[in-house]
């Protein structure tokens, strides 16, 4: 079974993101280990991870997932830029090291102008530096939409990365649901064909995490907005034949949907429960209905 979460705010400490997660039915999570767009990180409260594990343990939560702040571009060709990304991204994992399981989602970056080549070898040199320090966190590349010189929006483009980095054990992929029907793969009619492209291109092994998003443009538009499930072009019955593929099971799924309460996230992991134990689209959202409004 795979299991399920959303972003959640660190603002009230790691314990109060486990509450966060028990309230909407979740059994995983994502956050940012500081602010999304970089910036300080907060003093490291052990026993506040204490606590958050102890939760994890005992609702048996499957990994986690934080992602890095957007601003990271470890494609930049610019020397300095490139060190600040490389010292950024050592404080994020000694502190992710600290968690019992937990991965590391990274956007790959742009090569504004260098070619996708140089940007990948760009990416490899500095998830290689940052690994040669013994973090034991993994760190994940995502699936992009391809929106101007982005890398990741190619699994060829993924796998020129992981190949430099000569296929370590420590670097997988997260698919993105929407990014990868922007950036031109036809999930919604055809996900085990993408799948197969995935494996054939990378290696299903490889994958460790799933973005769950619909999307508010049609396949290989390269925009990258993000829709409610099953109000984007991705569409419900999409959604149901993910959770149910048998090369998707026990990987943590993360919702980035726009909801704007928990309460949102809830309904949509609520749902995707229901179709996993087989529920169609109608008996999904009739149960829903049943439920009480929050
Ligand atoms: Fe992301
Ligand atoms: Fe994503
Ligand atoms: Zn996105």
């Amino acid at each position: 079974m795979p299991y399920y979460g959303c972003h959640l705010s660190i603002s009230k400490g790691f314990e109060a993101m486990g509450k966060d997660a028990l309230f909407i039915g979740a059994d995983t999570f994502a956050f940012f280990p500081r602010n999304p767009r970089g910036g300080q990180m907060r003093p490291l409260d052990g026993l506040d991870i204490q606590r958050l594990t102890g939760l994890l343990q005992d609702h048996e939560f499957g990994p986690l997932v934080a992602h890095a702040p957007y601003i990271y571009n470890m494609a930049t060709g610019d020397p300095e830029a490139s060190a600040v990304v490389r010292q950024r991204m050592k404080e994020d994992l000694e502190r992710l090291d600290h968690l019992p399981y937990v991965y590391y989602n990274i956007h790959p970056g742009a090569h504004v102008g260098q070619g996708q080549d140089q940007g990948a070898a760009n990416v490899a040199g500095v998830i290689q530096e940052v690994l040669s320090e013994g973090f034991r966190t993994p760190i994940l590349l995502e699936t992009m939409a391809g929106k101007g010189t982005e890398l990741g929006g190619q699994f060829e483009n993924l796998d020129a990365i992981l190949s430099k980095l000569g296929y370590h054990s420590q670097v997988g992929v997260c698919l993105d649901t929407c990014h990868v029907s922007d950036a031109g793969y036809d999930v919604a009619q055809d996900l085990d064909g993408v799948l197969d492209q995935l494996d054939q291109v990378v290696g299903l092994d490889r994958l460790w995490a799933v973005h769950v998003n619909d999307s508010k443009n049609p396949v290989g538009s390269h925009k990258d907005r993000h829709e409610l499930l099953g109000d984007g072009t991705l569409g419900l019955d999409f959604f149901r034949s993910l959770v149910q593929n048998p090369r998707l099971q026990d990987l943590p799924m993360i919702l980035e949907t726009p909801n704007k309460k928990l309460e949102g996230y809830k309904r949509e992991i609520a749902m995707l429960r229901a179709f996993e134990q087989g529920a169609t689209v109608q008996e999904a959202q009739a149960r829903l209905e049943d439920e009480p409004a929050q």
